[in-house]
């Protein structure tokens, strides 16, 4: 079951069949009446209780196939599948034939164990409250979590070593926690220098003006670390053209 893998980490296996269910993780965008993929969203949102693979290229064959980049698509671990803020993060359950690349799959058919509502949401508790019930309505088998952390804590990556894979680690997830921490640590502090009496704040600059200067560079230099890093672990999407 190992083998060469493909720049995408993707192509290039013949298929395995896993035995049971293979978890992955990915992201879908939430719209109002389900969770579509972000890539190929003309396709409709996920179906439940499971959604099959069809292939877009060339109709006739079996997703997946190799040599093609049709199949439902997942990584095994969640963290750069699960790193931006916008769409919802899941925890889908993968079934029949697999392509096993070294970081991620495609598979002929997956269901939705778990979905995270988008970070937006949290700030809006009444489309939240909607969100919630028409995935209750559409995907009744599907747990709904409050934040992507909560679900990664109760659907954990699966020990994929039986199958001949070890992925990476992704510390994406920490790199972009560090990243809006490091954010949020310079704006509380400038927002604050407008609460503070003006004669104050020209003393406090002018002396200490080369900490001052130094403290922003080091801000900066450790944002633009923390971005590179997150780019970097940043992979393609097996459906790439
Ligand atoms: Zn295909």
């Amino acid at each position: 079951m190992t083998g060469r893998v493909g720049d995408d980490g993707m192509r290039d296996q013949d298929p395995a069949l896993v035995v049971g269910e293979l978890r992955g993780y990915r992201q879908f965008d939430l719209r109002h009446d389900g969770l579509y993929p972000r890539v190929h969203a003309e396709s409709g949102p996920w179906h439940t209780p499971l959604e099959r693979a069809r292939c877009g290229v060339t109709p006739g064959h079996a997703a997946p196939a190799s040599g093609c980049t049709c199949g439902l698509y997942a990584w095994y671990l969640p963290g750069s599948a699960t790193v931006a803020l916008g769409p919802a993060s899941a925890v889908v359950a993968a079934s029949g034939r697999c392509i096993l690349g070294d970081r991620g799959f495609r598979a002929a058919a997956a269901r939705i164990e778990a979905v995270a509502l988008p970070g937006h949401l949290l700030w809006r508790p009444w489309a939240a409250a909607r969100v919630r019930r028409m995935l209750t309505a559409r995907y009744p088998e599907t747990t709904v979590y409050a934040s992507a952390r909560r679900m990664i804590q109760d659907h954990p990556p699966q020990d994929v070593s039986g199958l001949g894979i070890s992925p990476p680690a992704d510390r994406s997830r920490g790199y972009r926690s560090a990243a809006l921490g490091l954010s949020a640590a310079m704006m509380v502090p400038t927002y604050a220098l407008f609460l503070i009496p003006r004669d104050a704040v020209a003393q406090t600059v002018s002396a200490g003006w080369p900490l001052f200067v130094l403290l922003v560079v080091l801000w900066q230099a450790g944002l633009v670390w923390l971005l590179t890093r997150l780019l970097e672990l940043q992979t393609d999407s097996p459906r790439r053209p």
